[in-house]
């Protein structure tokens, strides 16, 4: 049952209130977590820092540059075959400042990661080291791809690999035909406040929906689609969106996709289901939600 306030302001407050006190930030894994980080971060010559490319800012654990300081890092936009050409290239440009390398990369079919080895010796030669393997440890928040991507440069299932958010790893060696051995740590998803931040987590599927409010959620994904992608939402669900709200919306998607109970009441766990899941696997299109600056 979806609740829906008058007022907008209060209703998106309200669906973020619900949403952090649902979750569960584990503060002691949170420790241990980064506490095991800078004691891996010793063992290694660079970080390959992994960011979910739809929403980069969003799903950069903003400790990170604390706890690796001046080690040689690259950034890995992954997921770049769901965010949107332009906001592919804004990202780059904002991530690649100094020596910071930025590659965007699919990690399931390996676009962007063949010349990782190359890229990753050119940059720890300039930091001065010069060993013949190169050690990079994977870090970033869960759910965005490091599993994947270690299998990828791996060439065969060694990482743990899931779509169910929050899956905790330890830390683990994993050696790739290059020159190239890959430290796995365990993606950690530190408390963030921002409301924006937060529905873009939940959005990319990085907050587990069993404790949201799916109904909302996805009203509020309508939402933001209106404001950054509306044809590509008519096109996708064959719907007139002009002067609806997100409510409305999500109620003629349920009428097209036949999301209506015995009785004929509208079954929003499944259209919301139906809506969130078509946005996260790409079929509304190459989406950003987020751009440098904004
Ligand atoms: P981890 O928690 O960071 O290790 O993330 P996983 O490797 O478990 O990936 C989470 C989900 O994202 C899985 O369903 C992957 O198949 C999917 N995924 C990972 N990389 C990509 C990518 O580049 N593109 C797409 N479309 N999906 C990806």
């Amino acid at each position: 049952m979806i609740q829906v306030l008058n007022n907008k302001t209060a209703y998106k407050i309200e669906m973020v209130f619900v949403m952090t006190e649902n979750i569960n930030w584990f503060p002691k894994h949170m420790k241990d977590s980064e506490d095991l980080l800078k004691k891996s971060l010793k063992a290694v010559d660079i970080v390959f820092e992994v960011l979910d490319a739809r929403a980069p800012l969003s799903s950069k654990d903003m400790n990170i540059d604390r706890i690796i300081g001046q080690k040689a890092r690259i950034v890995i936009l992954n997921k770049c075959d769901l965010s949107s050409n332009d906001g592919n290239k804004q990202w780059v440009s904002f991530f690649n400042r100094g020596d910071t390398e930025v590659v965007l990369v699919n990690a399931v079919n390996g676009d962007g990661l063949k010349n990782i080895t190359n890229l990753a010796r050119k940059v720890i030669t300039k930091a001065g080291i010069k060993n013949k393997s190169i050690r990079a440890m994977v870090v970033g928040i869960p759910n965005v791809g490091k599993s994947t991507l270690i299998n990828c440069l791996a060439g065969k299932k060694k990482a743990k690999a899931s779509n169910k958010p929050g899956v905790t790893r330890f830390k683990q060696w994993i050696d790739t035909k290059s020159q190239l051995e890959l430290l796995d740590t365990p993606g950690i998803l530190r408390p963030r406040e921002d409301k924006d931040t937060v529905l873009n987590l939940a959005f990319i599927g990085t907050i587990n929906d069993d404790v949201l409010d799916v109904g909302t959620l996805a009203s509020d994904l309508i939402e933001k689609l209106v404001e950054i992608v509306p044809e590509e939402l008519c096109a996708r669900f064959k719907i007139d969106i002009n002067d609806k709200t997100p409510l409305e919306i999500l109620e003629n998607i349920a009428a097209k996709r036949g999301c209506i109970l015995k009785g004929g009441s509208i079954d929003y766990m499944r259209v919301s289901g139906i809506v969130l899941s078509e946005f996260r696997k790409g079929k509304l299109g190459k989406i950003t939600l987020e751009y440098p600056g904004c």
